[in-house]
């Protein structure tokens, strides 16, 4: 717990240090925006290269997990930091006193509970027609049955492996992404501003993500065994 205080302490340090002295003509605003998009790809970077953090890593990377919004929670019961992985796609995880680990976004960190909300659904919606597709033709071959216990029990969701989490940290990090731009359409729905962006979104989940049916019971069972 040790290192954990002393990351929470380290942020305001880190980000006064790096803060360069002279005028640029930058506001303070802007630096501090343009800190945390380069925050962001870099750790971005990290990820995509580390299996695990290596222990020098550690304070660092913890002094920006600390940021995270419902850090007081997420911290209970937390012995250390670690990097999970799947189909490639790495993310954080922090390891539990009783060996479980629990996902943590270092995005919403950065980038707080309503720009990581507003960016999830942007994207979300940005790939929405996709899922309703691949919905649509399974209820057309008359195969709308759960993939998981091949049960018909109402409620069928569609859904993807790996978990939409993944899919987008494994964009974000393939495109070096950082700060995602979004506008409410005049439906009320968040949207991507950067079509380009939004078009790659699309390209990338269409080739990355698997798609599975399943019940709700099944549902948890099913995005964390199909590869
Ligand atoms: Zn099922």
């Amino acid at each position: 717990m040790d290192q954990i205080q002393a990351a929470e302490n380290g942020w305001t340090y880190i980000h006064k240090r790096r803060i360069p002295k002279q005028d640029t003509g930058e506001t303070k605003q802007n630096t501090f925006a343009r800190l945390k998009n380069e925050l962001a790809v870099k750790i971005g970077k990290f990820l995509k290269t580390h299996a695990e953090v290596p222990v020098e890593y550690i304070p660092r990377i913890m002094s920006v997990l600390v940021r995270h919004p419902n850090w007081a929670t997420k911290v209970k019961n937390t012995v250390g930091v670690t990097i999970l992985e799947t189909s490639g796609i790495r993310m954080f995880g922090l390891v539990k006193s009783d060996g479980t680990v629990e996902e943590i976004s270092y995005r919403k960190a950065i980038y707080g509970e309503e720009q990581s909300s507003n960016a999830r659904n942007a994207m979300g919606n940005t790939i929405r027609h996709v899922k309703l597709a691949h919905l649509a033709l399974r209820k057309s071959l008359g195969r709308t049955t759960c993939d998981c216990c091949h049960q018909q029990p109402g409620t069928i969701v569609t859904h993807n492996s790996p978990s939409y989490q993944y899919l987008v940290e494994g964009f974000l990090q393939t495109f070096d992404v950082s700060f995602i731009k979004t506008f409410v359409n005049a439906r009320g729905r968040h949207q991507l501003t950067d079509r380009n962006l939004a078009e790659s979104w699309i390209k990338y989940y269409k080739d990355t993500a698997n798609f599975a049916l399943s019940c709700p019971g099944c549902f948890d069972k099913y995005r964390f065994t199909v590869q």
